[in-house]
């Protein structure tokens, strides 16, 4: 096991991975900017370290001063988290030449992967189903035509370093088509560097639902079931579920189980998830995330397994303790993501917290890193904590989030609270009946204006 884990990462999921090493009784080190001096992460760590000025590009981008960090306080493993280095191959084989351990895939695997052509690529190479459309790039408008025609308007123009929902656009025509195609390659050229683009066939109704892998790396694999993450704002998850309201076990069963053996086959190591869209009973590959997730919280609820905990296990060479016959699926949980935005233009509000009273009881988590008095700065994203909510049934579950959103208290600043009080109180929702343009629509049709 590793003597001392850095966490590159800050806020909720710097937190969740203390919480994790502390259990495990590993020592760890926080990092911050000088924007994070006073944060929660920093006063739970063992030890912390400062490692530049607020900007993410100076502080929790700085591969120089992360590495600096490790060989001051003697860290012999990087926990990444989510966002920042999390998916940069680079950066786990900069660790790796300087024999620290990155807790997270092989550098092969984040690269293939990060790469959404070559990722669609690997997936139908092994097996997986995948959105028709281009079967790499585009680049002349002549080519996306005909493969557009080929595959049938509307399509998706997306960039292949996407990430964030940016970079996409859609096309009903062949001459929406070459305004698509200049869009997306300029909003990906600006946001990735790279304007390399693909077209997928632009799927109206389906619903995101993404498989939670964990592999050691040496061949063994399984599948901890799946997130439904359909209630989306401008292509970001707002509310995640499993199960899904939409699927049985059989059906659980059979792309689990498909996504399980090409995990096998690549040697996958640490977890992961593989993306799909699900639309009249077919599933489509869209891409796969080498990281931590933002929701891992909902498996973890209906699995009872660690996922941090397995991470760092197999991270530091431990082999798969369990089998796909091991793991059992119980009850139901939802993560609303709640975020320092107006519920109403969604503009951002960061500022002091000025009263906290995280919502408790029975079935309900919140993973969290603020605190009365806290000052959420400006610089980073805009999460105030994930409220999530188990229950035995979808029915229970919603009972308690409506009771546990009802006593979170957030003052001081605008959050997301209230949309979640307008969701759980929709019969589609109570119904399970919605798809990724639902929360579009709802929010369209003024669902959130009285
Ligand atoms: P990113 O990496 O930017 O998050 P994804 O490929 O994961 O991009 O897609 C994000 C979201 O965009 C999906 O959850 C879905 O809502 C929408 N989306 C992606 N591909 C398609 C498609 N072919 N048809 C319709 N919607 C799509």
């Amino acid at each position: 096991m590793f003597d001392k884990i850095l966490i590159a990462n800050r806020g909720e999921i710097a937190m969740r991975v203390i919480r994790a090493c502390k259990e495990l009784g590993i020592p760890t080190v926080a990092v911050h900017s000088t924007a994070d001096a006073e944060a929660m992460h920093v006063r739970f760590a063992d030890e912390s370290v400062c490692i530049g000025p607020a900007a993410a590009k100076d502080s929790y981008l700085n591969v120089p001063a992360i590495l600096a960090a490790c060989e001051i306080t003697g860290a012999d493993a990087v926990h990444p988290g989510y966002g920042f280095l999390s998916e940069n191959a680079r950066f786990a084989e900069i660790l790796n030449d300087h024999n620290i351990d990155f807790i997270g895939p092989k550098a092969e695997h984040i690269r293939t992967m990060g790469d959404k052509i070559e990722a669609k690529r690997t997936a139908r190479r092994l097996g997986i189903p995948v959105v028709p459309g281009s079967e790499g790039g585009v680049s002349s408008d002549v080519e996306a035509i005909r493969i557009a025609r080929e595959i049938g308007f509307p399509v998706l123009v997306k960039a292949a370093a996407g990430g964030g929902g940016r970079g996409m656009k859609v096309a009903k025509s062949a001459e929406e088509l070459s305004s698509a195609l200049s869009t997306a390659r300029a909003e990906a050229k600006a946001a990735f560097g790279d304007d390399a683009v693909y077209l997928e066939k632009y799927l109206t109704k389906p619903r995101h639902i993404e498989i939670q892998v964990l592999g050691d790396g040496k061949g063994n694999a399984v599948h901890l079931g799946e997130r439904d993450c359909s209630l989306q704002r401008r292509h970001q998850k707002v509310w995640e579920e499993g199960p899904s309201p939409a699927l049985n076990a059989g059906v659980r069963d059979k792309i689990g189980e498909t996504v399980a053996k090409a995990m096998r086959e690549l040697s996958y190591l640490g977890v992961g998830t593989v993306e799909f869209l699900f639309e009249d009973g077919e599933f489509y590959f869209i891409e796969m995330n080498t990281r931590i997730q933002v929701e891992h919280p909902v498996t973890e609820m209906i699995t009872d397994i660690d996922l941090i905990f397995e991470q760092i296990r197999v991270a530091a060479g431990a082999t798969l303790a369990m089998k796909q016959s091991d793991i059992e699926f119980r009850g139901h949980a939802i993560e609303c993501r709640i975020n320092a935005e107006n519920p109403v233009s969604f503009r951002p509000s960061p500022g002091k917290i000025v009263h906290y009273h995280p919502a408790g009881g029975l079935g309900v988590r919140m993973d969290s890193a603020v605190y009365q008095g806290y000052t959420i700065p400006p610089f980073y994203d805009s999460l105030v904590g994930k409220l999530i909510v188990h229950g035995k049934s979808r029915q229970e579950c919603l009972m308690r989030l409506k009771r546990a959103l009802d006593e979170l208290v957030v003052d001081g600043i605008d959050t997301t609270a209230p949309l979640f009080r307008a969701l759980v109180r929709e019969k589609d929702i109570i119904d399970g009946n919605y798809h990724i343009h639902w929360l579009e629509h709802f929010l369209a049709q003024g669902g959130m204006d009285d």
